[in-house]
């Protein structure tokens, strides 16, 4: 049976939107999104627009359960850092923040430890956070895949001075290659490494683990068979999270799982 913090199963579909959407778009997609996932009570559902769009997207939200979250954080609370963004200027309206994420690490350069600063930042502040790990093609291909989540995510732990609530935090484990590739894990591959970073995890806090999401090319075709996996938690989805119905589908199947997990 999937192990679960929750007296009934529940889980968590994010949207990251990217640097996709104008405003006007970004709120008009929020407004969908809230139609398209309405009245799924198993599901923790979240988006994460762009900064430009968290603000004007916030009334949107409001009454709905639609979470909101930031794609990103800085890890200081204030001052000469150009173009970045606080958790301390997020805290007490916006919900939860994502970091680590495959393209702030691969693209931006992020390193673990800074990975690490952030996640600290945005817990301090009280907002949720998802931390995103996963290797590359070639890690898997060189049978490292445990070892590069496990560095990921120690470099994390070694940031925290007291250990976070269980429920302030969810990973998302998310292979490079599978992001934006349309090349899906299997759900096999999936609950592998999911399982393994919840046992990786538990050994390091005894009393449990967050959820952990599954990240990399979710599709309304696809969802189904990840979440019948008992590890997986919920999905992180990017490029499908833009468009509201088939995204809607994605919590649809998680809900359907949630459910049938209880059975169990
Ligand atoms: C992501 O950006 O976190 C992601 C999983 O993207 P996609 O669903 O497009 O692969």
């Amino acid at each position: 049976m999937a192990e679960s913090r929750h007296a009934t199963a529940s889980l968590m579909v994010a949207g990251n939107w990217k640097m996709n959407t104008t405003v006007d778009e970004g709120v008009a997609l929020a407004r969908a999104v809230c139609v398209a996932v309405a009245a799924k009570e198993r599901v923790d559902v979240a988006i994460l627009p762009p900064f430009t769009h968290l603000w004007a997207i916030r009334s949107v939200l409001e009454g709905t359960g639609v979470r909101l979250g930031a794609q990103d954080v800085y890890w200081k609370d204030s001052g000469a850092f150009t173009g970045e963004i606080s958790p301390a200027m997020l805290a007490g309206w916006c919900d939860l923040t994502l970091v680590g994420h495959s393209e702030r690490r691969h693209i931006f350069g992020e390193r673990n430890h800074e990975v690490g600063k952030k996640f600290v930042a945005s817990l301090a502040h009280g907002l949720q956070v998802i931390l995103a790990v996963g290797e590359t093609s070639d890690e898997r291909d060189d049978g490292r895949t445990f070892d590069v989540v496990n560095r990921q995510l120690d470099a994390v732990f070694a940031e925290l001075e007291i250990p976070p609530a269980m429920d302030a935090w969810v990973i998302a484990y998310e292979p490079v290659w599978a992001i934006g590739t349309g090349r899906t894990a299997t759900p096999e591959q999936a609950q592998e490494v999911v399982a393994h970073i919840k046992q990786h995890v538990r050994a390091r806090f005894l009393d449990g683990s967050p959820r952990v999401l599954y990240g990399g090319s979710v599709t309304a075709a696809n969802a189904a068979s990840l979440f019948g996996e008992a590890d997986i938690d919920g999905a992180l989805v990017g490029g499908v999270s833009l468009r509201a119905e088939e995204f809607g589908v994605i919590v649809a199947a998680a809900e359907t799982a949630a459910c049938a997990r209880d059975l169990d």
